[in-house]
């Protein structure tokens, strides 16, 4: 019943799981701090579209901070879309 709802320990380990999820991406940059939100659907046809791999890890290194130009980033969970 309830016990079968583990909505908190779901695994985000891919874009397409946010998309399914229903949460945003939140991208931060680890020098600055600068953070932006990204809607998963969009995020995961811009990455298709590119044959870029959708992995959480894979799509880290594909982001750069617009604010200090650095490569460093975290990628988590956001609000719902
Ligand atoms: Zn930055």
């Amino acid at each position: 019943m309830f016990n079968t709802i583990r909505m908190g320990h779901k695994r985000l380990d891919t874009i397409s799981a946010y998309m399914s999820y229903g949460s945003k991406l939140t991208i931060k940059c680890l020098s600055c701090g600068h953070r932006i939100e990204l809607d998963p659907a969009k995020t995961y046809w811009f990455f298709i579209k590119r044959r870029w791999s959708t992995k959480i890890l894979d799509a880290k290194r594909r982001f750069r901070c617009s604010e200090c130009d650095q490569k460093r980033i975290d990628i988590y969970p956001g609000g719902l879309v």
